[in-house]
């Protein structure tokens, strides 16, 4: 067999025979990575999947359903949308160690609870590893068969001969074709073997977790082609403060994507967080620049906060730096203060976001932003029993957001004592918690400030 180097493009697998900058498919810049492919690679392209059929009409076309299985994590099984449909290939990525494959022996276990066969193949560990963090996760079932194999002919011929519901491969950067030249981690290995891989799960109605590595840097060089064979792509990461671990669906053709698991890594494995979910300490202190608020993840309100360093500047230009909030809306609240309270930010650095490295897009929290900012450029203490909810308009009206009666519940029942809410919200039953009806950015300033005095 004959080997040849090749630079493929990390990003659209584009293949090139030079290196370049620019990969000229896709524009991305720095995408080239070299690799050796072996020049006798056959030319016929095998389908992807094998489902094949003459052109028919819709109404004759028979509808099946998607039957979901559970796996039995419920964080797990809210990322993918409900749960698991047969044949479908979920991609879980996330840096090393943040716990991949402690999850998928726990899916596994789930699985096996209800019924289904699994087949954990294991590229990184022996099997008498991998059996060892199955018994401190107290897993233990006889419908899981172990493999520890790295060759993916053996790992095809296992998968027939077993016919489980459930393959997860940990990890495809172990996995190599005997038939490429190239090392194993390579993007022509990982893509052939993830299309191997995935014609043999469609054909045989298997549930395929295929799990791929991140590296700190965020380079995904395998994973991002597989995001676009794979049905759903499941990143797995950590939350700031370590404590938890968040499990989020960027892509998923069975279910919605915004869908955030949340689990607390413990000694004893991966525990599911409640239906309702808080970020948030219990110190009631009052501090400025951090305002409290509910945002929804998904279905799921969480409790978070907002956390603002608003300082004078050394620059020529300020610093505006954002994280977890759309830096063109915080840039437009800030502009709304600016003009309507009259508080001037020409000469002060803003650094805000939402604690623990939390994503949100929630126009919800616009007044949480709004009140941190201003309490910190004003030194204005906010106590940590208050919560902001609403949104903010471009002329600072605050107006209301969506499930506004499930997020003030929310925070009552999290003992909140005070809530500045839309002018506009009307609340039928009576309230524990004094309700603070604010119109525009103003009377939120005057009412904060007011409390200070
Ligand atoms: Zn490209």
């Amino acid at each position: 067999m004959k080997f040849k180097k090749v630079y493929i493009c990390s990003s659209c697998a584009a293949q090139y025979s030079k290196w370049q900058g620019q990969c000229p498919a896709c524009g991305k810049w720095n995408t080239l990575i070299e690799d050796v492919i072996s020049e006798s690679l056959p030319k016929e392209r095998k389908n992807i999947t094998e489902f094949s059929s003459p052109a028919i009409k819709l109404d004759k076309a028979c509808q099946s359903k998607f039957e979901r299985k559970k796996t039995g994590i419920s964080e797990l099984d809210r990322a993918l949308g409900g749960g698991l449909i047969k044949g479908q290939i979920a991609l879980l990525a996330g840096p090393p160690g943040i716990g991949k494959s402690t999850l998928m022996l726990e899916a596994a276990n789930g699985c096996s609870k209800n019924g289904l066969i699994s087949l954990y193949i294991s590229g990184e560990e022996s099997c008498e590893q991998v059996s060892s963090r199955a018994a401190r996760l107290k897993v233990k079932s006889e419908n899981i068969y172990l493999m520890s194999e790295t060759n993916l002919v053996k790992i095809i011929e296992e998968i027939k001969k077993i016919k489980p519901s459930v393959a997860i491969i940990d990890s495809i950067q172990t996995i190599y074709h005997p038939e490429i030249g190239s090392a194993s981690g390579g993007i022509s290995q990982i893509r052939e073997c993830a299309a191997e891989l995935l014609r043999m799960a469609k054909q045989n109605s298997i549930s395929l977790f295929i799990l791929g590595h991140v590296t700190k840097e965020g380079d995904l060089a395998g994973p991002k082609i597989l995001e676009h064979m794979v049905d759903t792509v499941l990143y797995f990461e950590s939350e700031k403060s370590g404590a938890y671990r968040l499990l989020r669906a960027q892509k998923n053709r069975f279910g919605p994507v915004d869908e955030l698991g949340i689990f607390e890594m413990t000694d004893t494995g991966l525990v599911c967080a409640l239906d309702s979910f808080s970020f948030v300490s219990e110190d009631k202190e009052s501090v400025c620049g951090r305002a409290r608020t509910v945002f929804f993840e998904g279905t799921r309100p969480v409790t978070g906060e907002i956390e603002a360093l608003v300082n004078k500047t050394f620059y020529p230009y300020p610093r505006r730096i954002f994280n977890g909030i759309e830096n063109s809306r915080a840039q437009m609240l800030v502009a709304a203060i600016e003009k309507n309270v009259q508080l001037r930010f020409d000469t002060y650095d803003i650094f805000a976001g939402v604690k623990g490295g939390l994503k949100t897009k929630d126009p919800a929290c616009d007044l949480a932003f709004c009140a941190a900012v201003i309490s910190s450029l004003r030194d204005i203490p906010i106590p940590g029993d208050w919560a902001f909810l609403g949104e903010v308009g471009i002329l600072a009206s605050v107006s209301s957001c969506s499930y506004l009666s499930q997020r003030v519940a929310e925070l009552e029942r999290r003992n909140f004592k005070k809530i500045f809410i839309p002018a506009s919200f009307k609340e039928k039953k009576e309230s524990k918690v004094d309700l603070c009806r604010v119109k525009d950015l103003k009377e939120l300033y005057s009412r904060i400030s007011a409390k200070a005095q």
